[in-house]
Order: structure tokens, then C-alpha cells, then sequence
């Protein structure tokens, strides 16, 4: 007898960045934030770690959830908080298209794991081209295009992803205003960024605004993620949910970050700071470096092709990212670590050069 679903056997699973074991390597590949997070947060979650552990977490999150409305200037009715943004992604799909039937639309590129989720869930994928430098096309452009104004979901991920690009408020407003169906502004780096447009989630009934503690709260470990939107949305993506999908020592760490914003916009800063000294330090010696509000640099890396300049890199114990996708395949994308790892990157790229 067949166990597995037809449809399941065809799918291909999302392929994250490589997670290694082993110490001793500069890890620029999954944008994760070289700051550890705030003493407050290690000494809150160590404070949680006793007999509670065989209690069940609350299972709406519930403080978490009111202390990021307040954060937001929104109700708790206007919140969901997901483990890690991805869940949330997923449960979009299920709650807002009809499987076989409807399309989910995305730019291209943009997050890998969308064309994933639309697979997973049996949707039309739409997926339509960035302008060549990584700008949204105008509202023109896309309507004379295949670009689907009344598909049932569409991600934007602003800043976009993997090329940095950051998109102006007034520029997602026309889009969104334009669209009938549900939009999902995924904000993972916005914190990086010069805009966000929460206020965008606010304003429209059919807008949610995604965010993640990942990136730049230092929190990949603990998976806290959470949108932002209309209460009829959000509750439809309660129903759907797990019982208990926030784990509880995420729930305590996310709420100690949140007394402790000012320790990470210090650290924002310094990122951004070494963000720009790269993206410089690389154009120095022959790297084409795109323009980033994110942690992370799209660069096309000189003489060598970019799938065997992270090939060299690796065998430095230098990890960087590099996708197979056409318009992404010269690229490298490298995430901002600590001066200290930024620098092992900048003597291997030298050293690789000097061959
Ligand atoms: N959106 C984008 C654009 C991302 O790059 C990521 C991280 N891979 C996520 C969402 C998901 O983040 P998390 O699930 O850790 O909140």
C-alpha cells in the first residue's frame, strides 16, 4: 500500500543554510546577528530553566503578544505570535488559499522557502521578476506584466532578500492598495533598514506585516516570530494554529528582549557601521556590492565564478551563501559577524585574490 501522499513524494523540502557543528568557523551564512543577546534576556531564560519546564507554555502568548501591541501602538487582538516568522508564513497559505485553486505571488528573487510553501500547499505560484537592480517593478509595469493583482496571497519581502534592496513605504502603499487579496509584508531585516511599514498593516484590512525576533534580536535559537494585522486575519490564523506553538523559554526571552531595546539598536547601529565599511572594503578590491539595508551584502565576487569562490571560501572555514538561482547564481551573499570575524573574511578574500 502507497503510504506517502503523491503529491508529498514530488515535493522538494526548503534547504536552509548549512549548520554546522564545528568551532573555529567564520559563519556568514544565515545572517545571523554576531551580538549575543542582552545579559537581561541570558539571565531571564536562565532564571526560567527549573520545574516550570513540565508545565505547558501559554498557549496564546499571551503578555508577549500585549507587550508587542503596546510596542506596535496596535490591540492584542491585532497580534499572533508564531514560532519563528515561518510558521507563520505556512499557516498564511493554509488559512487564506484554496489548495488546487488559488495563487500565491511573490517577487523574484526573494525568500526561497515561499515557492516552497506554495508546493507544500498545492497553490498556483506566481512569480514575477524584480527590475535588474533588485527594485520593485511600478504599478504600470506590473499591470502590463503577468503580475496577478487579485491573487489570494502575496509575499513582498522588504527589505528584500537576498538582495538587500530596501523598498519605500510609498512604493509598498501603491502596491498594496492595489491588491485584492492578502499581503504579507515579511520584515525579517527591516531593523537595518532606512523604512519599515507597519503603518501599512494598520491602514488595510488585507495587509499583515511579518517580523522576526531571528535576525535582529539575536534570537534564531528561540524561533519568535509574529505578524502584525487586522483582528478577522489574525484570528483565522489562531484558529489554525498549534495549541501551544510559542515554546515557553521563548516566550520568557522575547519579553526580556523587549525591556531591553535600547542594548539592541546599539547594536543595529554598529552592524550598519560595518555593513558600509565592507560593502567599501570589497568594492576595494573588485567585488560589485549592491546597495544593503539588511545584515547582509549581495556581492558579485571578481575573476572567479561565485559557486567556487564559496567553495574556496569554505575550505578557509569561511561560510557564506550562495544560491543555484538564475539571477542570484554570480552572487554571494554574505552576512555581517563581529569586526573580528569581518576581518578573517577580508584577509581570505586577499588571500584567494593574491593566487
Ligand atoms: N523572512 C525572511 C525574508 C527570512 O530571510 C527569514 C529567515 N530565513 C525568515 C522570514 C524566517 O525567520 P524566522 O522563522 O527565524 O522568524
Amino acid at each position: 500500500m502507497k503510504l506517502i501522499r503523491k503529491h508529498v513524494q514530488q515535493l522538494q523540502a526548503y534547504v536552509p543554510g548549512e549548520q554546522p557543528n564545528g568551532r573555529g568557523l567564520v559563519k556568514l551564512n544565515t545572517n545571523e546577528n554576531p551580538c549575543p543577546p542582552s545579559p537581561k534576556v541570558l539571565e531571564a531564560v536562565k532564571a526560567a530553566v527549573d520545574g516550570r519546564l513540565r508545565l505547558y507554555p501559554n498557549p496564546t502568548a499571551q503578555e508577549l503578544r500585549e507587550t508587542l501591541a503596546k510596542v506596535h501602538g496596535v490591540s492584542p487582538g491585532n497580534m499572533i505570535v508564531g514560532n519563528g516568522s515561518d510558521e507563520l508564513l505556512a499557516l498564511a497559505t493554509r488559512a487564506f488559499v484554496a489548495p488546487g485553486k488559488d495563487a500565491i505571488q511573490y517577487f523574484t528573487p526573494s525568500y526561497s522557502l515561499y515557492p516552497v510553501l506554495a508546493n507544500i500547499h498545492n497553490a498556483t505560484r506566481n512569480e514575477v521578476a524584480l527590475k535588474e537592480d533588485f527594485s520593485l517593478p511600478t504599478l504600470a509595469e506590473l499591470q502590463a506584466g503577468r503580475w496577478n493583482f487579485k491573487a489570494a496571497l502575496t509575499y513582498v519581502t522588504t527589505p528584500n532578500a537576498p538582495s538587500g534592496r530596501g523598498y519605500s513605504t510609498a512604493d509598498l502603499g501603491a502596491l498594496c492598495k492595489a491588491q485584492k487579496g492578502v499581503v504579507i509584508l515579511d520584515e525579517a531585516y527591516v531593523d537595518f533598514a532606512e523604512e519599515h511599514a507597519m503603518t501599512l498593516a494598520t491602514k488595510h484590512s488585507h495587509v499583515l506585516v511579518s517580523r522576526t525576533f531571528s535576525k535582529a534580536y539575536s534570537l534564531c535559537f528561540q524561533r519568535i516570530g509574529y505578524f502584525v494585522g487586522e483582528a478577522k486575519l489574525i484570528s483565522a490564523l489562531d484558529k489554525i494554529r498549534d495549541s501551544y506553538n510559542v515554546n515557553g523559554l521563548g516566550q520568557v526571552a522575547a519579553l526580556a528582549t523587549l525591556r531591553d531595546l535600547p542594548y539592541y539598536r546599539t547594536n543595529f547601529k554598529e552592524i550598519i557601521r560595518l555593513r558600509e565599511q565592507v560593502a567599501a572594503a570589497l568594492a576595494s578590491v573588485g567585488f560589485v556590492v549592491l546597495p544593503s539595508q539588511t545584515n547582509f551584502l549581495l556581492v558579485k565576487p571578481p575573476r572567479l565564478a561565485a559557486h567556487t569562490w564559496q567553495r574556496k571560501l569554505r575550505e578557509h572555514n569561511v561560510l557564506v551563501r550562495w544560491f543555484s538561482d538564475l539571477r542570484v547564481k554570480d552572487y554571494l551573499r554574505i552576512s555581517i559577524g563581529s569586526e573580528k570575524e569581518m576581518g578573517a573574511l577580508m584577509r581570505t578574500v586577499k588571500a584567494i585574490l593574491k593566487r
